[in-house]
């Protein structure tokens, strides 16, 4: 009888056991990866942790500070005095769409810069905010052609933008920012700058180029946490929102309405709740790149691009933009012929926790784009690199010479 009572208890007591191991909560513990693709990008621990610090209320007065401390940051990142500055709670592609709604309204004209991907995208945001896109287009990989632009400009001297991708992270390429500002300027039209992958990785100097509206990313050359998307507008701008003539169709990211709360002075009003510990990490982030300072963050940059870049050319990979439009924080490189890319891109996870990125569009299969953004620009990283692609290259059966990458990448860090 004892004896059965036990069993009975034991058989209970095994199938809780059962139940929880089937039923309980787990925790999630993502993997150690090496992130060089074209973002997010390896967040440095310092920002990882202030993000663990305690949450406080979005309108607390120590918050409204940390505020104004970001909105002051922002402005030395963006090389800016420009008062409509801030990050909006959202990825850069809501950076995106708040310079399209707020500034252009239904009978527009924008003429719109497309090289690559995201071009593609500021199309989109011009024809749902009811405007006309006018195209310039160029091959993937080449920089925007200033002339077709200046073409453009005298055949819609009416337009009331024109808008570009300064860093376009689908094709490595970097345009000239500061020639097509000055080309708006001149024409009378606002810029619209899409500089999600340049900022904190080249030079973004938003009031040496007189841009008007330029938006950026965290998880790029920030290597803060994705999901926050800096934004800068111009006086000019500015004037241009407050006198719409309609209401901006999104009201999430209607800036009449998000000043409210992110403007200056001690009343803040409700607009939504901040994401409180993000901006934490953005605070880190930036305080991060001031202690660096930009010109050194640059430099450091462009030092792991050319150390990256040397171990490449020894493997008989290639750099597929022309060097002066290079992207030093986005590396476009050529798939060699009979090389497997998905296999190599697996390879490199599997074997090396290390993530690139492959190609888009038209790219697709014939690019792989390594990325050296932020904290992940390194030369560990770039050793780590090369060291994989070579190990799954001659798997593949390419003849290279084991050792001679990383010995090139020394020989730039050395010099
Ligand atoms: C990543 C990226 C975006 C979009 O940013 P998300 O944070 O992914 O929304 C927009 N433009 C460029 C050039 C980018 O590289």
């Amino acid at each position: 009888m004892r004896c059965q009572v036990l069993s009975a208890l034991i058989n209970y007591c095994l199938s809780i056991n059962q139940r929880l191991k089937n039923e309980k909560p787990m925790s999630f513990y993502p993997p150690e990866r090496t992130l060089m693709g074209p973002g997010p990008s390896d967040v440095n621990p310092r920002i990882l942790s202030a993000l663990a610090r305690p949450t406080i209320g979005h309108l607390d007065p120590v918050f409204i500070q940390l505020m104004d401390e970001i909105k002051e940051l922002l402005q030395y990142a963006f090389q800016t005095k420009n008062e409509l500055t801030m990050p909006i709670s959202a990825p850069g592609s809501a950076g995106m769409e708040t310079c399209f709604v707020n500034l252009i309204e239904p009978g527009d004209t924008v003429i719109v810069c497309q090289n690559g991907v995201f071009g593609g995208r500021m199309k989109e945001n011009v024809t749902r905010s009811g405007a006309t896109a006018i195209m310039v287009e160029d091959e993937w990989g080449q920089a925007i052609d200033l002339n077709k632009v200046r073409d453009a400009i005298k055949s819609n001297p009416n337009a009331k933008a024109l808008a570009f991708v300064h860093a376009e992270t689908s094709t490595g390429v970097m345009s000239n920012a500061a020639e097509l500002c000055a080309m708006a300027r001149a024409a009378d039209m606002l810029s619209i700058v899409d500089t999600v992958t340049g900022l904190g990785g080249i030079d973004v100097d938003v009031d040496g180029w007189q841009a008007d509206a330029v938006y950026s990313g965290t998880q790029k050359c920030l290597s803060c946490v994705p999901g926050l998307s800096p934004v800068t507008f111009s006086e000019r701008a500015a004037k241009v929102i407050k006198n719409r003539k309609t209401p901006v169709q999104s009201w999430f990211l209607d800036l009449n309405l998000v000043m409210g709360y992110w403007g200056s002075g001690d009343k803040r009003a409700y607009h939504h709740t901040a994401p409180v510990n993000s901006l934490y990490a953005l605070h880190e982030a930036l305080t991060l790149l001031k202690e660096e300072g930009l010109k050194n963050s640059w430099a450091r940059h462009r030092l792991n691009h050319l150390a990256l870049s040397a171990g490449l050319a020894t493997m008989g990979l290639e750099l597929l933009v022309e060097e002066s439009a290079r992207l030093p924080q986005l590396n476009l490189v050529g798939i060699p012929e009979g090389i497997d890319d998905a296999t190599v891109r697996s390879d490199l996870l599997n074997q090396f926790d290390l993530e690139i990125g492959a190609g888009l569009g038209v790219l697709a299969g014939k690019v792989w784009r390594i990325g050296l953004m932020g904290y992940a620009s390194n030369p560990t990283n770039v050793r780590l690199c090369l060291a994989a692609l070579e190990n799954s290259l001659i798997k593949q059966g390419l003849a290279i010479a084991g050792g001679i990458a990383i010995s090139a990448a020394n020989a730039v860090y050395n010099k």
